[in-house]
């Protein structure tokens, strides 16, 4: 996949054109309200450009998990108020997203107006890629944009099958994402850092793998230490680890050394007996937890030692919280580590990135995500992308090569 071959829409003369764009529009709704609209927020400048451009712009995403049939409660008629509100300009909500009130719909769009159709996966279509549904969502466009990185590495009709339609680029989101995962994973200012940490290491088996090759230093926290710990006969108490993978962290780790690449694991551990916000919590050395109790955080001492790791570092890769961060106290060894790459970013001596799911609340948690040089709000697109796997979305975009 080369990625410098990869067509973006800056250069192309939308005037007047139904330019339909593949957005994520799959945002954290309750009680009928959008709670978290940093997704959105990240789409406006790109449709604010193409509006200023003078296309016709059509909208299109999922929404949540409906199967394939129509759900109420999955529609994205609020997300498109919502989108409205945040662009300050009449976003038009069309009630399905094919067919030929959809295109009657469409085609009335004047010059710089938005529609956002219905959620693609009331049809299963979506999810098979379907040819016949991707020449129907076709019929919508002169051209397509993709310009949602989150939803790339899925193989989908509006991912992959509308490259097939239509002559196809990538939107300035996709754009930002991808260059910010390369200036950390290509051609780096060195040293570099990965933080990895999470509940699993089952999870992240491939992310480290491919990471070890990359980074110089590996910094693992979250219940994922503890895995690595039992790998080094450390007797961990009621701690969430995964036995089964002792062999694999050790593999991990033989692997680590022969790259070059630094491991760094949490020697204390903030411990308590239950899983409970404000339940009594001790620190100890990680060679000395109790047998009844459980590691939740990494200690202060171990976030001494990972600041001095990031202070040495010019690179840092970010994903999964060090400790259980939603319930207080245990998220302090990630908030304290977040904090100082957020500071040595803004003194400009770090280029942070970071991304995948809890990351992001962690870090808005911590209240640093504005001073990382680039958080993703990419879930899978963003781990398989650490995983060195091709993202079919991006793949067929370079592939349509129209
Ligand atoms: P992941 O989705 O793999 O990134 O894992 C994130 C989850 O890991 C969060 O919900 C954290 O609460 C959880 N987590 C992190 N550290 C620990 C730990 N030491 N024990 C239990 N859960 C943890």
């Amino acid at each position: 996949m080369d990625l410098d071959k990869l067509k973006t829409i800056a250069d192309v003369d939308v005037g007047g054109k139904l330019v339909l764009v593949r957005a994520d529009l799959n945002v954290p709704v309750a009680d009928g309200k959008v709670w978290d609209a940093t997704r959105l927020e990240r789409l406006l400048p790109g449709l604010k450009d193409l509006s200023a451009r003078g296309a016709r712009i059509v909208v299109i995403s999922h929404f949540g998990r409906p199967k394939g049939s129509s759900d109420p409660e999955l529609s994205l008629r609020r997300v498109a108020a919502k989108l409205g509100d945040l662009l300050g300009a009449p976003v038009q909500f069309v009630s399905d997203c094919v067919g030929e009130e959809t295109e009657a719909a469409v085609a009335a769009l004047k010059p710089g107006e938005i529609a956002v159709l219905e959620n693609l996966r009331f049809y299963a279509g979506e999810e098979n890629d379907d040819a016949e549904f991707a020449a129907k969502l076709a019929r919508c466009g002169d051209i397509f944009v993709n310009d949602a990185f989150s939803a790339a590495h899925r193989a989908h009709a509006s991912t992959v099958g509308l490259t097939r339609e239509l002559p196809s680029y990538a939107g300035p989101l996709m754009i930002e994402e991808i260059n910010a995962l390369r200036s950390v994973l290509d051609n780096p200012t060195r040293p570099t850092a990965a933080v990895i940490g999470g509940a699993k290491v089952s999870s992240k088996i491939p992310v480290l793998k491919h990471l070890l090759s990359k980074v110089d230093k590996l910094i693992i926290g979250g219940g994922m230490a503890n895995t690595f710990l039992l790998s080094h006969d450390v007797v961990i108490g009621k701690s969430l680890a995964e036995p089964d993978f002792v062999e694999t962290a050790r593999e991990i780790m033989a692997a680590a050394k022969d790259r070059g690449c630094a491991v760094v694991l949490p020697n204390d551990a903030v411990i308590a007996r239950e899983f409970r916000a404000g339940t009594a919590h001790a620190v100890v050395p990680t060679l000395a937890v109790p047998a009844d109790a459980m590691i939740l955080d990494v200690g202060p001492k171990s976030v001494a030692h990972m600041k001095d790791v990031l202070k040495e570092c010019k690179t840092l890769l970010w994903n999964g919280p060090l400790g259980a961060f939603e319930i207080s106290p245990f998220g302090e060894g990630t908030f304290a580590l977040a904090h100082e790459a957020a500071a040595l970013t803004k003194a400009g001596a770090l280029v942070s990135v970071a991304g995948g799911g809890d990351t992001v609340a962690a870090l808005n948690a911590a209240g640093v995500t504005d001073d990382f040089t680039y958080v993703s709000t990419a879930g899978g697109a963003f781990l398989e992308w650490l995983e060195g796997r091709e993202l079919p979305g991006i793949a067929a975009l370079i592939g349509a090569q129209r």
